[in-house]
């Protein structure tokens, strides 16, 4: 009795928190982070900023003091900068996590409700179905044909079948439901479970790296020995002219440092996260930090019809029976009882019957629910028509059979009742009831009823067949055999409004949109025409002329094809293997269990927020929180912006480094003193590095970033002209910075003087540079300024703190610069201004 009560109720949420106090959270103890602290260190794990600061040290014990002191005090910043950086970005992901986190249906207080699998707690009950993740280790109570995959634990990939009456009733967790129903009562939590014990084993699952960082890291590699050669250069020469080797090697690892671009990997991190967390205001959660670089380059999106490019919201339009059509927007009505019944019992949609409007009284698949609205639109008369019913069989509906048929018990007799895609019910028919007769259903009867189906779904409309079997037990000749075929219902689920353009959109931007549905052909083509998928019902290939294709014709096939219907999740698989055989990047969508195998085939795996299961979204890369196609286009957008905001920065980090080493190179390979001291070296390097580099991922997109075909996915990131356009600017910053330097000793101007004009042209440079690298195809006068107000921020820091040095003594001392006059920034700014302005011509006369 206590059981039934609890079966009833669960937990009530007092008793519930009191548990989950007491047993503690239900997870497994996730591997060591790093702490604050050890991040902050780790930002001066780096062997060239240990040479740097035991040459200080050196250059202290020599005497420098002053010097020694703001280089440490530089380093410091550069690191806390650093910190700050990693440890927002840490954060970020962090939260994204738990968004992502699994959930679980649990009943409290007699109430169904969904919450985060980690506050679940011993004597919990969960509501278990295909494509859920079992939450926890638990005992199955109640349940119908569950069948889990356990192969997690035992390495045994088959299906097990789980019973409530022996001791195959107990469900671990991390198991997947593949079928059936049940409800568990959660015995062990946490790291008590099964799969706590070799938790450990699953900590090692690493996450997986960008493969973009990747390819820098190893770039900066390269770079590393570059500017060490280069500083070594500088160096030497400066020993070889007499100066002091300790000043000199100061020189050389302070270049160094400010030249090795360490912080790019960093700075692509931190720009794919926030990029992350702009796509989830867009409501697309990414699950993978690689999959934003792929999205840029998606080529195909496949996407699934119903709820995505639909609204999902089912309205029964028409019903045949009977050799007729009845319209029930005509207000025709169709009062055949068997046929309601089958509608109504063969449905597995709750009822709250407590509630007075039906609308909100029924929950569930929106297919179902519009049918039970079809003939109810009271809820008493609807809790009459099924009380006293019981349901002592089913088989649920599954997208590989496309029906589902219940047994009901009433009044001591045994009833089937069936379900699902005409075609697939009719061939489950031998009778068909005419004129409230049973007749044969012959085959000239069976092309009847499939060409009112095909009149039907040529109207948009979903269709589904009633089939039923009276006396079933007496009967006893087989489940779904010898059916007796009713009607056919149609309903109607518009397009959704805003996916028409989204697809004009994907077209715009070279990305084929391309929808995969179980409906019918007619149906499905009538639907990709409203939204402009395709105008050729030649653009549609089902389910079945998909089996007659080897693998090698359907690859030459999918390019034609706009429209897949009718098909199953086997041949999704399929599809997205016959499209990356032909080199597209394919995102592809899918919510149930089934379509896990494609989605992880898929070079994006988008899952449903909504309606997806926990197995898809586990699988997916990408989860669309709204299950709506537009987002999907939402997120290649950004994938690009994110993408495009790479190379921005990569072209400016790179190009503003090469001219700093540039500066120094030449003037020692042509004997001319050093343009800039250690110390001024390291302020460039603080001043334009770290703030406008990162207001430069965050920048708004190009107008016309949707209007350009996806780029290739093995493409470099240094593709179409980056590296010339860096060498290119970096020598022209290098030379500029060089020419102002000697004008200013031309014009009689003592060294540090000519420094400080050095200085301010080298950062002057760098800071107009940084607008113009917005834009690939924009000259700087074409850009909105204020379009990106965190980079025109950055810039103002970086001009104050310019000001700063040279007009506050104090800092004035310690970086050894001079106040500029009037005629000292004309020079500065001749130099700085003009690359950016012939360039500007350059590109006006060349468009
Ligand atoms: P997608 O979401 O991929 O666009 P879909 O939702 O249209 O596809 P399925 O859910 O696999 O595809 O449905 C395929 C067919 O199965 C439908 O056209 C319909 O005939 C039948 N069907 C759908 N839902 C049910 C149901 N609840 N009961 C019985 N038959 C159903």
């Amino acid at each position: 009795m206590i059981e039934e009560k609890e079966l009833l109720l669960g937990l009530t949420n007092k008793e519930a928190e009191f548990r989950m106090k007491k047993f503690g959270p239900n997870e497994l103890t996730k591997g060591k982070k790093k702490s604050p602290f050890m991040v902050f260190i780790s930002q001066f794990n780096d062997l060239m900023i240990w040479v740097l600061l035991a040459s200080t040290v050196i250059s202290c014990f020599m005497g420098d003091t002053a010097d020694a002191i703001t280089i440490i005090i530089i380093v410091l910043i550069n690191g806390i900068l650093g910190f700050i950086q990693e440890y927002r970005t840490e954060k970020s992901l962090d939260a994204l996590k738990s968004l992502a986190a699994p959930t679980c249906k649990v009943i409290r207080d007699g109430n169904m409700r969904v919450i985060n699998a980690i506050n679940l707690t011993v004597g919990d009950w969960v509501d278990l179905e295909a494509g859920d993740r079992v939450p926890a280790d638990g005992i199955l109570v109640d349940g119908n044909g569950l069948t889990v995959d356990e192969s997690l634990l035992t390495g045994e990939s088959v299906g097990v079948n789980k019973d409530t009456r022996d001791k195959h009733g107990n469900v671990y967790m991390g198991t997947t439901v593949l079928k059936g129903k049940g409800l568990m009562k959660v015995s062990t939590i946490g790291m008590g479970t099964e799969m706590g014990k070799i938790a450990g084993l699953l900590q090692n699952i690493e996450e997986e790296k960008s493969p973009l960082k990747d390819r820098l890291e190893s770039l900066g590699k390269v770079l590393v020995f570059l500017c060490l050669g280069i500083c070594a250069i500088v160096t030497v020469v400066g020993v070889a002219r007499g100066n002091n080797l300790g000043d000199m090697f100061l020189l050389g690892v302070s270049l160094a440092v400010a030249a090795i671009p360490e912080g790019l990997p960093a700075i692509v991190t931190v720009s794919l996260a926030l990029g992350v967390s702009r796509m989830l205001k867009r409501n697309a959660l990414v699950r993978k930090l690689p999959a934003v670089e792929t999205l840029g380059c998606t080529s195909v999106i496949c996407s699934d019809k119903t709820g995505t490019l639909t609204q999902n919201s089912m309205t029964v339009k028409e019903i045949y029976i009977d050799n007729k059509i009845y319209n029930l927007d005509k207000g025709e009505k169709v009062r055949n009882e068997v046929f309601i019944k089958t509608l109504i019992y063969c449905n597995d949609c709750n009822y709250n019957l407590s509630e007075k409007n039906i609308d909100k009284a029924l929950h569930g698949d929106p297919t179902e629910t519009a049918l039970v609205k079809a003939f109810f639109k009271d809820v008493q008369l609807l809790k009459t028509f099924i009380s006293n019913k019981r349901r002592v069989f089913e088989v649920p509906f599954d997208s590989n059979r496309k029906m589902m048929s219940v047994i009901i018990r009433e009044n001591g007799k045994e009833t089937c009742y069936t379900k699902g895609a005409p075609e697939k019910v009719l061939d489950k028919c031998s009778y068909i009831v005419e004129d409230g007769r049973i007749k044969p259903l012959t085959s000239t009867k069976k092309k009847a009823i499939l060409n009112c189906v095909d009149s039907m779904s040529n109207r948009a409309l979903r269709c589904l067949a009633a089939a039923y079997k009276d006396g079933f037990l007496e009967k006893n000749d087989g489940l779904e055999k010898g059916l007796i075929f009713i009607g056919i219902v149609g309903s109607i689920d518009p397009p959704r409004e805003e996916a028409r353009d989204a697809v004009l959109q994907c077209k715009l931007a070279g990305i084929k949109p391309v929808m995969i549905t179980g409906d019918h052909k007619n149906t499905a083509f009538a639907i990709a025409k409203a939204l402009s998928i395709c105008n050729s019902s030649d653009s549609v290939l089902t389910g079945d002329d998909i089996e007659a294709l080897s693998d090698r014709e359907l690859e030459r096939e999918v390019e034609k094809a706009r429209v897949f219907a009718r098909v199953n999740p086997n041949h999704k698989l399929r599809i997205v293997k016959a499209f990356k055989k032909r080199g597209n990047i394919v995102a592809m969508t899918g919510d149930g269990v089934n379509d896990a195998p494609a989605i992880k085939e898929a070079d994006i795996g988008i899952s449903m927020g909504i309606s997806g299961t926990d197995v898809t979204k586990e699988a997916s890369s990408m989860i669309l929180m709204d299950d709506n196609f537009t987002t999907i286009v939402a997120a290649v957008e950004e994938g690009r912006v994110i993408y495009d905001n790479i190379r921005k920065f990569i072209r400016y980090l790179l190009s503003c480094n090469l001219g700093e080493v540039l500066t120094m190179f030449l003037a020692s390979i042509f004997y001319m003193p050093n343009p800039l001291t250690p110390i001024q070296i390291l302020f460039v390097n603080l001043a334009t590095d770290g703030l406008p580099a990162i207001a430069l991922g965050v920048d708004p997109p190009d107008k016309d970033i949707m209007s350009q075909k996806p780029r290739d996915k093995k493409e470099s990131i240094f593709a179409r002209g980056l590296t010339e356009k860096i060498m290119v600017r970096g020598t022209l910053i290098g030379i500029c910075t060089l020419m102002s330097f000697i004008i200013g000793q031309y014009l009689g101007f003592d060294l540090k003087t000519c420094r400080t004009i050095a200085l301010c042209t080298l950062v002057m440079s760098q800071l107009i540079h940084v607008f113009e690298c917005r834009s690939e195809r924009h000259s700087i006068f074409e850009i909105k300024l204020f379009t990106n107000p965190y980079l025109l921020g950055a810039v103002l820091i970086s001009i104050s703190m310019i000001m700063c040095i040279l007009y506050i003594p104090f800092f004035r001392d310690v970086f050894q610069t001079q106040a500029l006059s009037l005629m000292n920034w004309g020079i500065v700014i001749f130099f700085s201004g003009i690359i950016a302005t012939i360039n500007s011509i350059y590109l006006y006369i060349k468009r």
